[in-house]
């Protein structure tokens, strides 16, 4: 089937092409995608050389939309459903799925060679689901029915920042009611770390920006504090040598940092050894916030039907597909909190 996507052909070359969707294969779905939102780590593909995936390359992975079609033994999901597509799935049968941490499987399993490029070369879909089309194809473990309800602009963004974010809170950090929680970064995942440290019932939240606009936004998510102090977490989402040293500065006594960001290749940072073990700090790394789709997506989507969570706020722009690259520049900038496409 004829269908479009935007691809990173090689390095730096990136287009809206028409490429080739084909028939989902065993326990595997075809999905039109509907709605998704412009990330971070598409930007970081392009500009780290595709990070780790073999090119050509189908960016886009936050993504929601209609199932079309189902493979052979698939269950529970039929042509009608719509779906959130996940990317941190768990395989079921690696030692660390088997000892009971599917959260942090190591082996996600991706439904390989259904999307062509017009040339016949295989393209690799970013985080295996390829969302910056007009459909892909995943494996049935990574689509994942929520209510129609949710307007699909919105469900999408459970798929990557809202799940990453909520889930540093609530499942990497197990963040406390009462604690004190700074954010630095206020984008669409940080954001999404203020709302879930609301939801964690945190008594402080001080968001970190330099963004004078994005500290305003972040008040509205939930921020109760503009400036740093001393916090029992820091959840970094820029992840450079400067914001590292300035979170585990900010811990108090037993505090834990959460990095979150994607750094660049070669970002080093200098620890002070005698103050992180009088402080006797934690330092946790946090893949996603640890979600596991098949478990989050639902109760995310519920929280945002019941307003506990707003999604609707995050959502400042909308484009059609063609419009991807207008939303990298306005990423960069930082005029928006999240631009979704729909395609
Ligand atoms: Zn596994
Ligand atoms: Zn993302």
């Amino acid at each position: 089937m004829a269908v479009q996507g935007v691809v990173l052909g090689e390095r730096d070359s990136v287009a809206l092409e028409d490429i080739e969707v084909g028939a989902p294969g065993a326990g595997e779905v075809l999905v039109r995608i509907e709605a998704t939102g412009v990330c971070h780590s598409d930007l970081h593909v392009i500009e780290e050389d595709g990070w780790g995936h073999a090119y050509p390359i189908l960016l886009g992975h936050e993504g929601a939309g209609t199932i079309e079609a189902v493979g052979e033994g698939v269950d529970g999901l039929a042509a009608g459903d719509r779906v959130v597509i996940g990317w941190k799935t768990a395989c079921g049968d690696c030692p660390t799925c088997r000892r009971g941490a599917p959260r942090q499987c190591k082996r996600p399993p991706a439904a390989t060679g259904r999307l062509l490029r017009r040339d016949g070369s295989v393209l690799t879909p970013v985080l295996r689901t390829g969302t910056f089309a007009t459909h892909t194809v995943v494996p049935q473990v990574a689509a994942v029915k929520v209510p129609r309800e949710l307007p699909v602009e919105q469900a999408c963004l459970l798929g990557c920042a809202v799940a990453t974010g909520v889930m540093s809170v609530l499942e990497t950090a197990k963040v406390w009611e009462g604690a004190r929680v700074a954010v630095i970064g206020c984008g669409a995942v940080g954001l999404s770390v203020i709302q879930g440290a609301r939801i964690a019932g945190a008594s402080e939240i001080r968001a970190i920006d330099l963004d004078e606009r994005k500290l305003e936004q972040a008040k509205r998510f939930g921020a109760t504090h503009t400036e740093p102090g001393p916090v029992d977490f820091v959840f970094d989402v820029v992840a450079r040598r400067s914001t590292v040293e300035q979170g585990i500065g900010l811990l108090s006594s037993g505090g834990t940092f959460v990095l979150i960001g994607l750094s660049p290749g070669g970002e080093t940072v200098e620890l002070s050894l005698p103050q992180l073990f009088a402080k006797q700090a934690t330092i946790l790394v946090s893949h996603g916030g640890d979600h596991l789709p098949q478990e989050d997506f639902p109760r995310l989507a519920q929280w945002a039907l019941d307003g506990k969570l707003d999604l609707a706020g995050m959502v400042t722009r909308t484009a059609p597909l063609d419009g991807w690259s207008d939303a990298l520049e306005a990423m960069k900038g930082g005029d928006v909190i999240r631009t979704v496409l729909l395609p």
